[in-house]
């Protein structure tokens, strides 16, 4: 029996099919329902034209098109729009998610060697409400986690999305560990990639890379990129920079990125968000080539954007291009990811600073 106030996507197909006879139509317009939405962006039953008027107006009173709701909308110096929006109480429980549109750079000059400059439009979707995973550093890790987010909330984060503009390619890196949710974000994912029409090579999933876990996800037949947050070569610091993986070796997460690489033929890219006076030494970069050498992996290196309240930096400017190119120099392909929205995308708990505008660089 479905619950009337569950929304159009929170229907699987058949379930789907079974609430549209049971309002007077047929099979069929279920698929055409559905299509609509995922397929064409049409965000309104009323402009379903290739539905029957009666089952418009059915549909309309009967399943929501759509089961979150947009709380607010901010839009930053460079473009980037950042969505709140809420999800449906559970257990009289409030949550909200951000997904932020970041849009083609507007280069003004010639980017410096080593910086990336994101072509298209890219969309940070979260796949927690809140993260249990605590980075110190990760404004969105302080309070926890709310509550896991179902496969069709997490579409519905695209269907926001592309309703601001056309999306090129996407990344799993807003709130949440991926991992933690990872049977709804693999069902979301299939969506977005077959119904939505956004390739699977445009979507990276970003970790914080517990080894058990991510061996499963390799084995899954995953179509996604993957990206894992390291953010320092030492086991102590990584301890007390991502608190839920205490405990677990850095070597055993670099093997579970191999083992990644073996089973799907596709490298890894490592995050590191230098913290200034922190992370982002010579002696970090040395102590990184050696844990990454021999390996076929890219490194992302993301300066970070202070937040009101934590106590890191800004690493030094010039640092993170000695960071980046001490990594070069021994063969490691190291980009610099501080020019604006995806950028800042890369690591997921400073996505939020720049898309409220304090975009630095
Ligand atoms: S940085 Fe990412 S993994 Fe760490 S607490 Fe923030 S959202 Fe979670």
């Amino acid at each position: 029996m479905s619950d009337p106030v569950r929304s159009l996507l929170a229907h699987s197909p058949q379930e789907l099919e079974e609430r549209v006879v049971a309002l007077g139509g047929r099979p069929f317009h279920a698929r055409i329902a559905r299509r609509e939405l995922l397929t064409n962006g049409v965000l309104d039953y009323a402009a379903m034209t290739g539905l029957p008027g009666s089952l418009r107006e059915a549909l309309a009173a009967a399943v929501p098109l759509l089961s979150t709701r947009e709380v607010t909308r901010t839009t930053a110096r460079d473009r980037t729009v950042k969505l709140l929006l809420a999800l449906p109480p559970r257990d009289s429980r409030e949550a909200t998610v951000e997904t932020v549109y970041i849009p083609p750079h507007e280069p003004t000059s010639p980017p410096p060697e080593g910086t990336a400059t994101p072509k298209g439009a890219t969309l940070c979707v979260s796949s927690q409400a809140g993260c249990p995973v605590g980075c110190p550093f990760c404004a969105s890790g302080l309070a926890g986690l709310a509550r896991n987010l179902d496969a069709h909330e997490i579409v519905e984060q695209y269907v926001a999305g592309r309703a601001v503009g056309p999306i090129a390619r996407s990344v799993v890196m807003g709130i949440g560990e991926p991992l933690l949710n990872f049977e709804a974000l693999r069902a979301a994912l299939e969506v977005v990639h077959d119904e939505m029409g956004l390739g699977a090579r445009k979507v990276t999933v970003s970790t914080v890379g517990f080894p058990d876990r991510l061996a499963r996800a390799a084995r899954s037949k995953p179509r996604f990129q993957l990206a894992i947050s390291l953010h320092t070569p030492d086991d102590d610091q990584r301890d007390e920079l991502v608190p839920a993986m205490a405990g677990t070796p850095i070597d055993a997460v670099l093997a579970a990125g191999d083992d990644w690489f073996a089973v799907t033929g596709r490298e890894v890219t490592y995050e590191y968000v230098l913290l200034g006076g922190v992370n982002d030494g010579t002696g970090h970069a040395d102590r990184l080539v050696r844990r990454l050498a021999g390996r076929r992996c890219t490194v992302n290196l993301i300066p970070y954007n202070p937040t009101e309240g934590l106590p890191y930096a800004r690493p030094e400017s010039g640092a993170p291009e000695a960071f980046r190119a001490r990594l070069a120099e021994s063969g490691i392909v190291a980009t610099v990811r501080w020019s604006r929205g995806l950028d800042s995308a890369a690591a997921c708990g400073q996505l939020r600073l720049r898309a409220g505008g304090v975009t630095t660089n």
